[in-house]
């Protein structure tokens, strides 16, 4: 089993970067380019060389740093079809299905549209982690600046149906302000309580609240259970369609 090496760091406001390095293939790649000065600080802070930027969607907290990076070390830039022509300095664009080889490692690509039209995740099932961008962070989920809700829906679903183990990391630190809505949905949940304790802690230490697992977002972010009787029932939807209720926690969010 090949073993994939994971760097978080925190860049810009309230971004998070990854780096991911596989020792036996000596490849390292950056999931999104949020701050070439950050990305390449990390880069130092692990002595990892960079050959790849894995991007999920366009918005600039995403992609301002993939030209400076590009003409530095001359890395390859992978990014998602349905936009790409947004992603500067791409050189290669993958869609739903397709299967990116980075080192020793498969990359499954998910498309993943809601927050943006072409916003993918990317699914490295041998690893067991998950990058999905701003798509679904932890007790939440990425505002729907380009799809429609039924989109995202079925976007935050198809993430949600990933493998419980699976690590999710997202490009955000959101979550105690994430918390604070999710509170007022369901306040019933035991799971959401305790997973906001938990987070408030991380946080009082400084750590990241990322990545976090399918199985604890299914059990407590209240869009990942649209789907559920009890969270319909909760915000007095009871037998509204998963996409109903999801759409309309999705606009009190906005509203909170
Ligand atoms: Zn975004
Ligand atoms: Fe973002």
């Amino acid at each position: 089993m090949p073993k994939l090496d994971i760097h978080l760091f925190p860049a810009l406001d309230d971004n998070y970067g990854v780096l991911i390095h596989d020792a036996g293939a000596n490849v390292t790649a950056s999931i999104d380019a949020p701050d070439a000065k950050t990305v390449e600080k990390a880069l130092r802070d692990t002595g990892w060389s960079l050959t790849h930027i894995l991007v999920t969607h366009h918005h600039a907290d995403h992609t301002q740093g993939i030209t400076a990076l590009k003409s530095t070390y001359g890395c390859r830039v992978i990014g998602p079809k349905g936009e790409a022509e947004k992603i500067p300095g791409i050189d290669e664009a993958l869609a739903e299905g397709d299967v990116y080889r980075f080192g020793n490692f498969d990359v499954e690509v998910l498309e993943t549209p809601g927050h943006t039209l072409g916003h993918i995740t990317l699914y490295l099932p041998a690893a067991k982690i998950a990058f999905c961008g701003d798509t679904v962070f932890p007790l939440g989920c990425g505002r729907v600046f380009e799809g429609t809700m039924d989109q995202m829906w079925s976007s935050v679903a198809k993430i949600g149906a990933l493998p419980a183990d699976t690590a999710l990391y997202c490009g955000h630190e959101y979550t105690l302000s994430n918390a604070r809505f999710a509170e007022t949905v369901e306040t019933g949940n035991g799971a959401l309580k305790d997973y906001i304790a938990t987070a408030k802690t991380k946080r009082e230490r400084g750590e990241p609240t990322v990545p976090t697992t399918v199985k604890a977002e299914l059990a407590a972010n209240p869009f990942l259970r649209a789907d559920r009787p009890e969270l319909a029932a909760a915000i007095g939807m009871a037998g509204a369609s998963a996409a109903e209720v999801f759409g309309e926690i999705r606009r009190r969010k906005d509203n909170f």
